[in-house]
């Protein structure tokens, strides 16, 4: 155990230092979600893949519309339909002088045909309507027939969108570094990318300490609480971008919890431990893991330190298993353990994702109080807030103790009281860490 205070700067770089981005693998689509793309994916086929309708109208040819109006409509003999996923009119046919092609949506421009007319500026046609031939979603001519008055021109081009418009084959779609949100995964399925090669979300593992700690929906008994931190901290995994395994809360027996650790380091690529880490008789997780390092001959252990912070003083960092796993034991207030998690766990997770922001958002605003608040010297304070950003203020919500769960799930931020700072008062600026 170290005996200097750390400060959370240098905490922060000796866990940053130990993590690099995770080996990429090929993923689905569906699974690639939210991960950095590790290739340049490049466009095979043109988009659209064929020149096709942007309305539901009539394919026409410029010269047979020219002029048309409502009281001099053009009238064209109506020769099929080209409904959607069709491969335009059955056999082949070429639009011919005077003819006209019922088209929907989506549907590809007959040959011969060079622009489409919406069915609002026609008299819909003297065939079945386009709803029935949909339904029939017939190739076969005799569907619809009939004749078609066109009440306005056409440009050559018109309602249609071209073959190629959107990417053509050779185009980039995606660079390797691209984030891959919702519209990313569209293109990469538009363009037929079944998966793609990403690196994956880290598994997280979180296990809680405690003899005292009953899993909710349990009886509670005399002396006895709610395991609140594996679930906080497992949907924190979460939306940091991790897949994360919550295990329930294992009792302060060294050996029961060496044990656990040991198990769940398959499917880990990062344990986080909470409780157990200050200096009382049952600090369990300093029993459990001071020693690993000694029995690990590439070195690893894990280092229990001082932190000059408040909440969140006692932590542990290092790296367990013949994978050195970096585990990072977090102190047991749930308070403690939540913000903990905030500046060293999820910067953590996001690194082995090679995401470019590692970090939550920061920024300043007025502290927005009644009275001034005290903060102890020589510790970075972290107070609960809520953030108003139309107003530019940040207001305290509870108080700076580190068992206050409910005034945490009212807080959207954090308030940053510096080192130096003991007081702040009403109207100061100060620093500001959005959790949203
Ligand atoms: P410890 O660091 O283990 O001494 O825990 C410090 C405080 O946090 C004690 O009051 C514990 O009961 C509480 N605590 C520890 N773990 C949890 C947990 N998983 N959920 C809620 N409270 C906890
Ligand atoms: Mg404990």
């Amino acid at each position: 155990m170290s005996s200097t205070m750390w400060s959370v700067e240098e905490h922060l770089k000796d866990i940053l230092e130990a993590v690099r981005p995770l080996e990429p693998i090929e993923l689905q689509l569906h699974d690639a979600q939210g991960c950095v793309l590790v290739e340049d994916v490049m466009v095979e086929i043109a988009l659209p893949p064929f020149d096709n309708s942007s309305m539901d109208g009539y394919a026409v040819r410029v010269a047979d519309v020219e002029g048309a109006d409502e009281e001099f409509p053009a009238v064209l003999t109506v020769v099929g339909d080209v409904a959607a996923g069709s491969d335009g009119l059955s056999g082949g046919r070429v639009l011919g002088p005077g003819e006209a092609a019922r088209i929907m949506t989506g549907a590809p421009l007959p040959a011969g045909a060079e622009a489409v007319v919406p069915v609002e500026w026609t008299d819909g046609g003297t065939g079945e309507g386009p709803a029935a031939a949909m339904r029939a979603h017939s190739e076969d001519p005799e569907a619809s027939g009939g004749e078609v008055r066109v009440h306005r021109p056409v440009g050559a081009g018109a309602h249609v969108r071209l073959r190629g418009s959107d990417v053509k084959p050779g185009d980039p779609a995606l660079g390797a570094g691209t984030v891959l949100g919702p519209p990313q995964i569209g293109l990469l399925a538009a363009i037929g990318r079944a998966t793609v090669k990403v690196r994956p979300r880290p598994r997280v593992v979180v296990i809680s300490t405690g003899s005292e700690l009953v899993q909710p929906g349990e009886e509670l008994t005399g002396g006895r609480i709610y395991d609140s931190n594996s679930f906080a901290l497992t949907a924190a995994a979460k939306c940091a971008g991790a897949l994360a395994y919550r295990v329930g809360a294992v009792t302060d027996d060294a050996e029961t919890l060496r044990a656990t650790i040991e198990d769940q380091l398959i499917r880990a690529d990062i344990v986080v431990t909470t409780g157990g880490v200050s200096v009382g008789a049952y600090d369990v997780v300093k029993e459990a893991l001071a020693s690993v390092g000694d029995e690990d001959e590439e070195g690893g252990g894990i280092d229990f330190r001082t932190l000059a912070m408040q909440p969140g003083k006692p932590q542990g960092f290092g790296s367990i298993g013949p994978e050195h796993t970096p585990l990072l034991a977090l102190p047991g207030n749930p308070v403690s353990a939540y913000i903990s998690f905030e500046l060293f766990v999820r910067p953590v997770i996001r690194t082995l994702m090679g995401l470019p922001e590692v970090h939550r958002p920061t920024l300043r605003a007025e502290l927005s109080s009644e009275k001034a608040l005290t903060s102890p010297p020589g510790r970075r304070q972290f107070l609960r807030g809520t953030y108003d950003a139309e107003a530019g203020t940040v207001t305290p919500v509870g108080g700076s103790g580190s068992h206050l769960v409910a005034a945490l799930a009212r807080a959207d931020a954090l308030i940053v009281l510096p080192e130096d700072v003991t007081s702040a008062e009403p109207g100061t600026d100060t620093e500001v860490i959005l959790l949203r």
